[in-house]
């Protein structure tokens, strides 16, 4: 189905940043569609326990994700249950594809299509995921206090993790699977400062092991003399990288060496009316909280680019039917 209704806004993902985007959109009575392929809420309906988000001192990631949901869908917002396959900008408008062939356009997109933390894929890997195995040590590691964990990769995301780990456990243990570190001369300093950090060189996990109340060991392999061992943990950290969900992102957007992108402050790439937000932009750090203050920033910024354009347009969001881009 093809419309030649212009909305003013898109939101492409329904977790925290485009469910916020879509409160602040409803609310500043942007004509708002928000598409989701899955069910909304996105990543962090998959954490078991979350105790970082402001206003909840301890709330299930499912049902904060109902929250958000519930709270966008009050201000009667149309979801649409597809998965988006392009997203084509214009000058006029940009037009979103779907899977179904049916195509949406509108003045401004918001992209919040998030991503997703690299796995290991050993095993253990996925059925103690929230049982002791985990992708984000702000999130979790407050749950490992005083016990045993293992970080595992050599970058400055598995650095700071394991630094911050390191005020909170008794002892952190670094698997990497070279002899030297990727992660900043900095970091890697005061990785080496820190008396409650162990390094395991040349080391690799292999499994992941379940005891009656979660992870209760790994598997480790020795990359250089091939050496097998078990070491007792309590948790496992993962952090080999990131795989930024960016398949959607329009041709000649800015982005990072690592596949995210680059934004200026109102969470908009090169291509006026595209917005970015979420765990996809490159930013500091990946919160839920800062995901939905992208979708804050970004809801804003659109409106007030979709009141600009409405207004030099002649205030029409109308094309007649068969018009063109
Ligand atoms: P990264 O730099 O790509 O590092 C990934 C690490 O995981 C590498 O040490 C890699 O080992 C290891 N690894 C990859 N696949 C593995 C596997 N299958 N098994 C075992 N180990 C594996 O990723 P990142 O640390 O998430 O950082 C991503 C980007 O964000 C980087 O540009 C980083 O500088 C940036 N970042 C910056 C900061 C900061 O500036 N404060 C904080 C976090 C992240 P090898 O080294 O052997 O390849």
């Amino acid at each position: 189905m093809v419309t030649d209704t212009i909305h003013d806004l898109i939101i492409i993902g329904g977790g925290p940043g485009g469910l916020s985007a879509a409160i602040y959109a409803m609310r500043a009575a942007l004509k708002t569609v928000l598409i989701e392929k899955g069910v909304p809420g996105g990543q962090v309906t998959m954490s078991d326990e979350v105790e970082n988000y402001p206003g909840f001192i301890h709330i299930s990631g499912a049902e904060l994700s109902m929250k958000f949901s519930e709270h966008a869908q009050s201000y009667d917002l149309e979801m649409i249950s597809q998965e988006v396959t392009a997203v084509d900008p214009g000058l006029n408008y940009h037009t979103v594809r779907m899977a179904n062939g049916d195509m949406i356009k509108a003045h401004a997109v918001i992209l919040a299509t998030g991503g997703n933390p690299k796995k290991l894929n050993v095993p253990g890997e996925q059925d103690l995921y929230g049982k002791g195995v985990s992708y984000c040590a702000t999130c979790d590691g407050f749950f490992f206090r005083g016990k045993t964990v293992v970080v595992v990769g050599g970058g400055d995301s598995a650095a700071e993790e394991a630094l911050y780990l390191a005020k909170l456990c008794k002892k952190v243990y670094i698997a990497h699977r070279r002899d030297e570190l990727r992660a900043s001369k900095i970091l890697q300093q005061r990785i080496f400062d820190d008396c409650n950090i162990e390094m395991l060189w040349n080391t690799v996990v292999t499994q992941i092991k379940a005891g009656s109340d979660g992870v209760e060991k790994v598997g480790l392999k020795d990359t250089v003399t091939a050496a097998t061992r078990d070491l007792d943990v309590d948790g496992v950290f993962i952090f080999i990288g990131f795989n930024p969900n960016n398949e959607l992102v329009p041709a000649g957007t800015r982005m990072n060496a690592d596949g995210l992108v680059v934004t200026d402050e109102k969470c908009e790439t090169r291509t006026p009316g595209i917005y970015v937000i979420g765990d996809l932009r490159e930013k500091y750090a990946r919160q839920i909280v800062l995901s939905a203050a992208d979708g804050c920033t970004a809801a804003l910024a659109a409106a007030h680019f979709v009141e600009e354009k409405k207004s030099v347009q002649g205030d029409t969001c109308e094309l007649p039917p068969g018009s063109d881009q």
